[in-house]
């Protein structure tokens, strides 16, 4: 596969704090991507930087292969759609789809009958055919990021950027306009580089995962090995399906305040020590049930559990305040009743732990 975008030890500070810290990464063509960070990793100045909104401090970004320094935004062939649609309130559907040609510095469109043609394809490509007179003001939350998709893509970018793109859209709406987004960017041919907060939504749509965190990028994988694998105990909690504990290894124990865990498992280099064990990989069994060599076992003090149809998962504080979770998939059968305030015994295979440190 060929690169379309790489980025090298690309700096940005605002004040003195750095939003982007030394990034690279290189970027297939032809390919969804997903960048996934929590508020304030930087992802938003990424996709400014990309887009040539923000010049970098340092470092350099090529695009083809082409050096992109000095390049107006308008120049780069890099779409962008805003979080918030940024569509304009007074104009039609059509209209806001068609403002983004007319108003090209370069070879803008002024036959009238291309326009509408071109308009009308990009309406067929996001599902908005028969809209075209709507008063933006007048569609659903999920028509509106369509017009700012297509607003987008009737310029023919080869490559667009999606700056949290279903943020402003309810539950519902948002796990249909995933796989939309999915469609629409392979009827197109090009990159797509969609931003968001939510890990769901990251290993649901990329082909590729980026994780920033705090201006990094921690991993670059696809979805399941940064879902099994994560590369760092920061990209675990990200994740929302770790426990993760802080500690030190001595010898062959991690030890924290949570507890001494037993290990037998690969560590991973990293420069914070920190114990990491998926919630679907522990067991909850009452306190006087024995243990096999290869398990590990902390105790917790049964808090609620929250029942979500294909899984249960429970919630338990620890000695030392440490809220713990535990997911068990339920496959017909009925969820388990706890009793609260009472404690169980918190058990896991010594192998399924992840070791940082
Ligand atoms: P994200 O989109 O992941 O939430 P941002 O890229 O918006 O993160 O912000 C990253 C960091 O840079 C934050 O600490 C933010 O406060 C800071 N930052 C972003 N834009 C500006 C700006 N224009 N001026 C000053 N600080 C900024
Ligand atoms: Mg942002």
């Amino acid at each position: 596969m060929s690169t379309v975008l790489q980025l090298k030890k690309v700096i940005k500070s605002y004040g003195g704090a750095p939003a982007l810290d030394a990034v690279d990464f290189s970027l297939p063509d032809n390919a969804y991507i997903a960048l996934l960070g929590p508020s304030g990793s930087g992802k938003t100045t990424l996709l400014r930087v990309i887009a040539g909104f923000e010049e970098p401090d340092s470092g350099s970004i090529l695009f083809h292969g082409k050096r992109l320094d000095g390049v107006e935004p308008h120049d780069r062939g890099i779409g962008f759609v805003f979080q918030n649609f940024a569509l304009f309130p007074h104009l039609s559907v059509a209209e806001n789809v068609g403002f983004g040609l007319r108003n090209r510095k370069v070879d803008p469109v002024t036959d009238t009958r291309v326009l509408a043609t071109r308009v009308q394809d990009m309406l067929a490509l996001v599902g908005l055919k028969g809209f075209e007179d709507r008063a933006v003001t007048q569609i659903s939350g999920g028509q509106r990021q369509r017009v700012a998709l297509a607003r987008t893509l009737v310029t023919e970018p080869k490559m667009v950027l999606l700056d949290e793109p279903l943020g402003a859209l309810d539950a519902n709406l948002r796990s249909r306009m995933r796989s939309e987004l999915k469609a629409i960017r392979e009827r197109c041919g090009v990159t797509f580089l969609h931003v968001t907060g939510s890990e769901s939504e990251a290993l649901a749509m990329g082909d590729l995962v980026l994780v920033l965190d705090r201006g990094r990028i921690a991993q670059a994988a696809a979805s399941d090995i940064v879902y099994n694998s994560p590369a760092t105990a920061a990209v675990a909690g990200f994740l929302n399906c770790y426990n993760l504990f802080a500690g030190s290894v001595v010898e062959d124990v991690f030890v924290g305040p949570a507890g001494r865990f037993p290990l037998n498992t690969s560590r991973r280099k990293a420069p914070q020590p920190a114990y990491a064990i998926r919630y679907d990989r522990v067991s909850i069994r009452p306190r006087e049930a024995s243990l096999s060599p290869d398990e590990v076992r902390i105790e917790g003090d049964f808090i609620a559990s929250e029942y979500s149809g294909a899984a249960v998962n429970s919630f338990f504080a620890l000695d030392g305040g440490h809220v713990f979770e535990v997911e068990s998939h339920l496959s017909h059968a009925r969820p388990p009743v706890f009793i609260e305030k009472h404690r169980y015994a918190l058990v896991w295979k010594k192998e399924d732990a992840l070791v940082f440190g």
